[in-house]
């Protein structure tokens, strides 16, 4: 089968095995799968992890293993990426993301969807309906971090919460929030980003613009641009006994000033992967349009051209079609 591999050096293997089936898994046949910061930073040496890329995906359930529903056969699905022991105390919690047995589609010991087929544990896998189309079913996964911060933290209706950081995070965590109804401000540097935001009806500015106004002005900050720079910036608008949502994980690890935390009393929350049934809860109810965030739509056999998309400046999400 076809399939995206990274050894290395990133490659198409025409004739790369097929995956073999345990009895708790599904074999699922790839519809699309989008291109991922994650998998960017894998080919540039990330995790150390060898092997097929992908981790955020359509497809549809062609054979399942001997534990698993037959009913699920021919169903389209998206599903949840790390696949958990469910055998220790985190998995016990049902912290399953957190188990540290865990193996992670595409990143961590285990090969992902960027091929003709791939395996997940049934519990991972969840069926779609019909009017989620393969594009927006692709989102699930970003869209699923997003959330994971309404599940952390309790953003209270009068709050004024600001998203720092207008790439592919930023903006679907503006998904999220405008479709939660939170008042929020997206900042960030490129105008015709947040014009995806405003055109949600959010309020936005521009970094440049920020002022003395701006500064401890907000009860819950996001952090979405993955610099050092994005960090200070985010500190500097959070109230005094705000909550600082680091959703990204800050490149640089020197030099970060965080008196400012001490002194205001700052709650800092870190925030990864989030559950995917309550986005597609609104999926269905046709809440997020992820049209705007498209960038371009690529079959598999032109990966280069994709990949090179994707590193392009101004790039939003790269699909790829199997
Ligand atoms: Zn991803
Ligand atoms: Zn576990």
């Amino acid at each position: 089968m076809k399939a995206l591999v990274f050894d290395g050096k990133l490659k198409l293997d025409l004739n790369y095995p097929m995956p073999k089936i345990k009895d708790n898994e599904v074999l699922i046949k790839t519809s699309m799968v989008g291109i991922c910061n994650t998998d960017y930073e894998i080919t540039k040496g990330y995790m150390g992890y060898k092997g097929v890329l992908g981790h955020e995906f359509v497809g549809v359930v062609s054979e399942v293993g001997a534990n698993c529903d037959k009913n699920l056969i021919g169903k389209r699905v998206v599903g949840e990426i790390n696949c958990a022991c469910n055998d220790c105390e985190m998995c016990h919690k049902n912290l399953q993301r957190h188990c540290p047995n865990r193996s992670t589609l595409g990143i961590w010991q285990k090969d992902g969807c960027f091929s003709e087929y791939f395996t997940l544990p049934k519990e991972n896998v969840l069926t779609i309906s019909d009017n989620i189309d393969d594009i927006t079913a692709t989102f699930c996964e970003p869209l699923a971090a997003a959330y994971e911060i309404l599940e952390q933290i309790h953003i209270k209706p009068d709050d004024k919460v600001a998203i720092l950081g207008d790439g592919k995070l930023g903006l679907c965590i503006s998904l999220i929030f405008k479709a939660m109804n939170v008042d929020y401000t997206h900042i960030g540097k490129h105008l015709d980003k947040l014009e995806i935001s405003k055109n949600l009806g959010a309020k936005i500015k521009l970094v440049s613009e920020l002022d003395e106004k701006d500064m401890k002005s907000f009860d819950v900050v996001v952090e979405a641009t993955g610099s050092t720079g994005g960090f200070e910036t985010s500190a500097s608008l959070v109230k005094p006994r705000g909550i600082l949502v680091l959703k990204s994980t800050i490149v640089a690890r020197e030099g970060l000033n965080l008196a400012s935390i001490v002194v205001d009393e700052i709650t800092i929350q870190g925030s990864r992967c989030g559950q995917f049934k309550p986005v597609l809860r609104l999926l269905e109810d046709k809440r997020i349009d992820v049209s705007p965030l498209v960038s371009g739509i690529y079959d598999v056999d032109d990966f280069k051209e994709a990949f090179d998309k994707n590193s392009q400046k101004g790039t939003l999400k790269v699909l790829v079609k199997f």
